[in-house]
């Protein structure tokens, strides 16, 4: 199995630019870098939104917790609505987006991590996105990594067509909201979402706390977990890669972890795993 991984990673190290991902990167960004001079409250208002359910729920709540860990069930409607809510940040459909981040879980900061800082800051951060053998369609040769989305024609339709809700909702935010909300809601969304989501990749596997003593480089960094609701608790969560909650002790805020809680309370959801701050595993021991 780990074989079989190693030779097929997601993202492989070539050094080939992909360069249609490097075009709408760069499309984006222009886009946030214009928005300040097209400021309206509005815009800004439904940016924070949209922020909030695409990172919040989709990739937090869903892509993260949900889709590659299992850390808890919910009923689908909920999972393909997360699933949705997941594409939205241009950071791929869902069998490509879990078939990473598992392959990230289990070889991580190791040779076959797609995107470890000790292949470079810039590489974890961007860089393999940039760089990276680009496998977004494939789905037939993702799915291998992902046999739990793979069996279900809805995650497959939406891995190949994994643009279409941020097309969409594009052409309607300019429609209806005009150029600022475009500007915003859109490309300084999206553009901000990206960075605080390869944060996790770069920032939180080199500057931070350790509260586990893991064969990785995963760091608490509180300001990741900021941007992200959550998701810079990353020590812990490489310590606890199955718990629902990353933020462990009362002082680290986890809004996603209150999230789940907040639909398991409405019975929405079950099967919930959660790790405490005390709690060792095989995969980390205690030192902090
Ligand atoms: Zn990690
Ligand atoms: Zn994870």
């Amino acid at each position: 199995m780990s074989q079989a991984l190693k030779t097929i990673t997601p993202i492989s190290q070539s050094r080939e630019i992909n360069w249609i991902t490097v075009i709408f990167l760069a499309i984006f960004h222009a886009g946030a870098a214009a928005a300040p001079f097209y400021f309206e409250w509005k815009s800004v208002a439904v940016m924070a939104l949209l922020y909030w359910i695409t990172i919040g729920w989709g990739i937090g709540m869903g892509y993260h917790r949900l889709h590659t860990h299992r850390s808890y069930v919910v009923p689908k409607w909920i999972e393909y609505l997360f699933a949705i809510c997941g594409t939205m940040t241009l950071e791929g459909g869902p069998i490509f987006w879990v078939a990473t981040h598992r392959i990230h879980h289990q070889n991580s900061d190791l040779e076959g991590d797609p995107h470890s800082p000790r292949d470079g800051k810039w590489w974890s951060h961007i860089g393999w996105i940039i760089f990276g053998e680009s496998k977004h369609n494939k789905t037939e040769l993702l799915a291998r990594y992902t046999p739990d989305l793979a069996k279900d024609p809805f995650y497959r339709w939406l891995n190949t067509w994994h643009f279409l809700p941020v097309a969409v909702s594009s052409i309607l935010i300019w429609y209806f909201g005009g150029f600022s909300m475009f500007l915003w809601a859109v490309c300084m969304r999206i553009v901000l979402g990206l960075h605080s989501t390869w944060f996790v990749n770069s920032a939180s596997h080199i500057w931070g706390k350790r509260r586990f003593d893991i064969r990785d480089d995963s760091t608490n960094s509180w300001w990741v977990a900021i941007v992200t609701f959550g998701e810079g608790w990353h020590n812990n969560h490489h310590a606890h890669p199955n718990s629902a909650r990353h933020g462990l002790a009362w002082y680290e805020f986890d809004l996603t972890w209150l999230q789940i809680r907040f639909l398991q309370l409405m019975g929405l959801a079950s099967k919930v795993k959660v790790a405490t701050v005390d709690m060792e595993s095989s995969l980390a021991r205690k030192v902090a």
